[in-house]
C-alpha cells in the first residue's frame, strides 16, 4: 500500500497592518472589535487596497523555495456564507496565484533528504474569529483578526508518512522564520496545517481523499495522520473502501481520533470570480530581482556552512539552525569570541578557535537551552548578551571556574543579565589555582587523613579521589580539581 499526503499551510504574515486596510494586526488577547474599519468590516462602499509589504513577503517566500513569481497574478472572490466573513466572500487568489511551483527539502528523522514539490503560494485575508458560548443561542464575532494577511501554500502529495509531513512543516516553518515573514507559531494559530490524504492498494484500488483539519502542533499532525492512514488501510484490507467518502475531518486531540465534519467542497462550490476592486499584481523583472537580493541564507545552506566553517557534526549543526534565533545568537557569540581574541592580542590557532566554538555550542545547546525551557522563554527573550556569553565561554575555557561554579555563574547571568566577571567577583567563585594556597590545604588534608594517605601510597586510586574531595571541601569547592590531583600525586609518590 502507498500513502499519499499533501499539505495546505496557512501562515499569518508578520505585517504591521491588515491585508486590505490600514488597521493594525493585533494579537488575540486584545479587546474584541477594536482594530476594525469599514473595509475589514465589509461595509458597503469601502474599497480594499492590497498591503504591499504582504505582497512582497509572499513573493519572497516564492523566491526562497525556488518557485516562479509570475509577471501577472490577480485576486479573486471566494464566496461562502459564514458569520466570520462580513462581505459574504473572502478575497483570495484562484487561478493566478502570486507564486507557482518551487520545492522544499525535508529530512525526516533517520531518512535521507527528500524534495517535496510545491504547487503554489497565494495571498488571502483571514476570517474573523467566532466564539460560541455554551448554552447560548448566539455567536460572538471578533473582527480584529478579520482581514489579517495570510499566505496559503499547497504541496504536491509527495509525502508518504506522518514523519515526512511533520518534517515538511518543520522545514517550511523554519524558512518562514528565516525570512522573518511570519512567527509561524502553531500553538498561536499563526501556522495552520491541513492535510489531504489517501491510500493506494497494489491492485489499483484507492480510498477517496480525506482532508484533515484542526491539527495544532507537530505532534498532532503525526498522530492525526497515523490515525487516518490506519483508517484508510483497514478499509482497503477489508475491501470496504467504497464506504469511505471524500470529506473533511477534524482531529480531536483529546479522543485521539478524526471525526467527520462535512463533505469536502470543490472549487465550483465557492463560485470564484475575479475581484473587480483590485488591479492585478504585475511585478517587473527589476522588482523581482530586487526582492531576490533580500533572501537571507536559508536553513539548508546555513547547515552546510556551519558544518564546514565550525567543523560541527550534522546533528549539532541541525540543532543550531532549526531555530533562526538560536543560529543567530550562536554566530553573534562566535563573532564576540573572535573579537575577544583580537582585543586581547591572542592569536588563536585554528584548533584552539574550533575548540572554543565547540564549547560555546555546548553551553548554548545544553545549559542555556535548559534554562530557557525551564523559564518557558524563547531565544529572542534571553537576557544574556552574546558579548557576555562569549566572555563566559572564555573564562570557563581558561579554567577560572570549575564546572559547578560555572553553572552558578550562568544561572545568575540568565536571571539577571549580569556579566560573568562581576558575578565571579561578587560571589567569590573563581577557582583557586594558587599553588601556595593549595599546598596549605593539601598539607592539612594529608595530616588529618593518615589511613587514606597510606592507601594511596599502596596504589589505591579510590583513596586518591577521596583526598581530592577533601581538599575541595577544605577550599569550599573552589580549588582547581585537576591541579589538586596533580599536586597530591606528586606529593604522595615517594
Ligand atoms: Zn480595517
Amino acid at each position: 500500500m502507498q500513502t499519499l499526503i499533501g499539505l495546505e499551510i496557512h501562515a499569518q504574515l508578520a505585517t504591521k497592518t491588515k491585508m486590505f486596510c490600514g488597521c493594525p494586526t493585533v494579537s488575540d488577547d486584545q479587546e474584541p472589535n477594536t482594530s476594525v474599519c469599514p473595509v475589514c468590516l465589509g461595509l458597503p462602499g469601502s474599497l480594499p487596497v492590497p498591503n504591499q509589504a504582504a505582497v512582497q513577503m509572499a513573493m519572497r517566500v516564492g523566491l526562497a523555495i525556488g518557485g516562479t513569481v509570475p509577471a501577472f497574478s490577480k485576486f479573486d472572490r471566494k464566496n461562502y456564507f459564514y458569520p466570520d466573513l462580513p462581505k459574504g466572500y473572502q478575497i483570495s487568489q484562484y487561478d493566478k496565484p502570486v507564486v507557482e511551483g518551487g520545492s522544499v527539502l525535508i529530512a525526516a528523522a533517520g531518512q535521507p533528504p527528500k524534495k517535496v514539490r510545491m504547487i503554489r503560494v497565494h495571498l488571502e485575508e483571514d476570517a474573523a474569529k467566532s466564539t460560541h458560548l455554551d448554552q447560548s443561542d448566539f455567536t460572538l464575532v471578533d473582527f480584529n483578526r478579520g482581514g489579517t494577511p495570510l499566505i496559503e501554500s499547497v504541496t504536491e502529495p509527495d509525502m508518504q508518512t506522518p514523519q515526512e509531513a511533520k518534517a515538511f512543516v518543520a522545514a517550511y516553518r523554519s524558512i518562514l522564520r528565516y525570512l522573518k515573514v511570519s512567527s509561524a507559531d502553531m500553538e498561536k494559530g499563526q501556522l495552520r496545517v491541513d492535510a489531504n490524504i489517501n491510500v493506494l492498494a497494489e491492485d489499483g484500488r484507492k480510498t477517496p481523499i480525506t482532508e484533515i483539519k484542526n491539527m495544532n502542533s507537530l505532534r498532532a499532525i503525526e498522530r492525526a495522520l497515523s490515525y487516518e492512514i490506519k483508517r484508510h488501510t483497514t478499509a482497503l484490507e477489508e475491501g470496504s473502501e467504497s464506504t469511505l467518502i471524500k470529506e473533511t475531518r477534524g482531529w480531536d486531540e483529546g479522543r485521539g481520533e478524526t471525526r467527520s465534519q462535512r463533505s469536502k467542497e470543490i472549487a465550483a462550490d465557492y463560485r470564484y470570480f475575479p475581484e473587480p476592486d483590485i488591479p492585478p499584481l504585475e511585478p517587473s523583472r527589476a522588482t523581482i530581482n530586487e526582492l531576490a537580493r533580500t533572501i537571507p541564507e536559508l536553513p539548508d545552506k546555513r547547515l552546510q556552512r556551519f558544518m564546514d566553517e565550525y567543523e560541527l557534526a550534522p546533528k549539532i549543526a541541525g540543532q543550531l539552525v532549526a531555530d533562526v534565533a538560536v543560529a543567530e545568537y550562536f554566530e553573534n557569540v562566535v563573532s564576540e569570541l573572535d573579537g575577544w581574541a583580537q582585543a586581547n592580542n591572542k592569536k588563536l590557532t585554528k584548533a584552539e578557535r574550533i575548540k572554543l566554538i565547540a564549547s560555546a555550542v555546548n553551553w548554548i545547546l545544553v545549559e542555556l537551552t535548559k534554562h530557557l525551557n525551564k523559564a518557558e522563554l524563547r531565544m529572542q527573550e534571553v537576557r544574556i548578551t552574546p558579548e557576555n556569553f562569549a566572555e563566559f565561554v572564555t573564562i570557563v575555557q581558561a579554567g577560572v571556574l570549575n564546572s559547578s561554579a560555572a553553572q552558578v555563574v550562568l544561572a545568575d547571568m540568565f536571571i539577571n543579565g549580569s556579566d560573568p566577571s562581576t558575578v565571579i567577583k561578587d560571589q567569590n567563585l573563581a577557582q583557586v589555582s594558587d599553588t601556595a594556597v593549595l599546598d596549605e590545604a593539601i598539607a592539612a588534608v594529608i595530616k588529618a587523613n593518615p589511613q587514606p594517605v597510606e592507601d594511596v601510597k599502596a596504589g589505591k586510586t579510590q583513596a586518591l579521589q577521596f583526598l581530592v574531595g577533601m581538599v575541595m571541601r577544605q577550599t569550599k569547592g573552589k580549588a582547581n580539581p585537576g591541579l589538586v590531583l596533580e599536586m597530591l600525586q606528586k606529593k604522595l609518590k615517594s
